[in-house]
C-alpha cells in the first residue's frame, strides 16, 4: 500500500508558530528554514527507523543503520507529495554532501556503524529516484546517479517497498491512537513545529504497541538519536546550524 499525502509543507507550519527564539530564526530567509526542516525531517525519519525496528522487534538483515536510512526514504516518499518530498530528500542530501569526508580531506571511518557518508548518500539517492522514475529523472541529474545504477533503482525501491509495508501497512490498518508522546520543548521553533507535526500526523495513522517519546532538544553536537534504554527520541537543536553552515559555503 503506498498512499501519498501531504504533511504539512514547511511553509505552513511556519505561518502558524511563534518562536520563543525569534531572532534567530526571523533573520532566516525561507529557503534556509526550508532546508533545515528538511534535513531534519529526514534525521527523525531514520529514528523512527530505529525505533520501529526497536519496538516492533522486526527482524533486520544486515546493518541497522542502513535499514534506517532506507525507512527514511520509504516514509518520506510514502507520506509526502513528490514535489515536496523531493526538497526534503534534496535538503538532506545536500546537508551529508558537506559531511562526506573526501570533500574535508579526511578518509572514511570505515569501522563506524554506519557505511560512510558517500555510500549512504548513494544508496538513499537512487532509493528516492527509484521510488519515482517517471517524475524524479532530473533529481537523478542534480544527484550524478550513473545510468548503469539507475537502471536498478526502480527494483530496489520495490524491495524496499515490500520489507517494510509488511511491518507498517498492518499497523496502519489498526488505526490512529496516542502512542506517540512529543515531549514538551523547552523553547518553541521551526524544528518543534515540524516534529510535533510528525508525531501527530503518525498518532494520526497508526498505534505503536509501545509508548515512545520524542524530544527536540540541545544535545551539544549535531545529531539525532534513538535511545533503547527509555523508547526516546533526541533531535539535537544543533542540526540546524550545521544545515546554515553547509548553506553558506
Ligand atoms: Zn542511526
Amino acid at each position: 500500500m503506498s498512499v501519498r499525502r501531504l504533511i504539512l509543507p514547511a511553509v505552513v507550519l511556519l505561518a502558524c508558530i511563534v518562536p520563543a527564539a525569534a531572532q534567530d530564526w526571523d533573520n532566516l530567509s525561507q529557503l534556509q528554514t526550508d532546508e533545515i526542516i528538511g534535513s531534519v525531517t529526514t534525521d527523525f525519519y531514520h529514528e523512527m527507523g530505529h525505533a520501529l525496528i526497536d519496538i516492533l522487534q522486526i527482524p533486520i538483515m544486515g546493518a541497522e543503520e542502513d535499514a534506517a536510512d532506507s525507512l527514511s526514504i520509504y516514509l518520506i516518499t510514502t507520506f509526502w507529495e513528490d514535489a515536496d518530498a523531493q526538497e526534503i530528500v534534496s535538503a538532506s542530501l545536500a546537508t551529508w554532501d558537506s559531511m562526506y569526508a573526501p570533500n574535508a580531506g579526511e578518509e572514511p571511518d570505515y569501522w563506524d556503524v554506519h557505511a560512510p557518508d558517500g555510500k549512504r548518500i548513494a544508496t538513499m539517492s537512487c532509493l528516492f529516484y527509484g521510488a519515482s522514475p517517471e517524475t524524479r529523472a532530473e533529481f537523478a541529474e542534480a544527484r550524478g546517479i550513473p545510468d548503469k545504477r539507475a537502471q536498478s533503482c526502480a527494483e530496489e525501491y520495490l524491495d524496499l517497498d515490500a520489507s517494510w509495508a509488511a511491518y507498517l501497512d498492518p499497523l496502519r490498518e489498526g488505526g490512529g491512537g496516542s502512542s506517540i508522546v512529543f515531549e514538551d520543548p523547552e523553547a518553541e521553533s521551526p524544528i518543534t513545529e515540524a516534529i510535533r507535526a510528525e508525531v501527530d500526523y503518525f498518532n494520526d495513522i497508526l498505534a505503536l504497541p509501545d509508548e515512545l517519546t520524542v524530544r527536540v532538544q540541545s544535545c551539544g553536537e549535531a545529531n539525532a538519536y534513538y535511545h533503547g534504554d527509555d523508547r526516546s527520541i533526541s533531535i539535537c537543536t544543533e542540526l540546524a546550524q550545521q544545515v546554515l553552515d553547509r548553506m553558506s559555503e
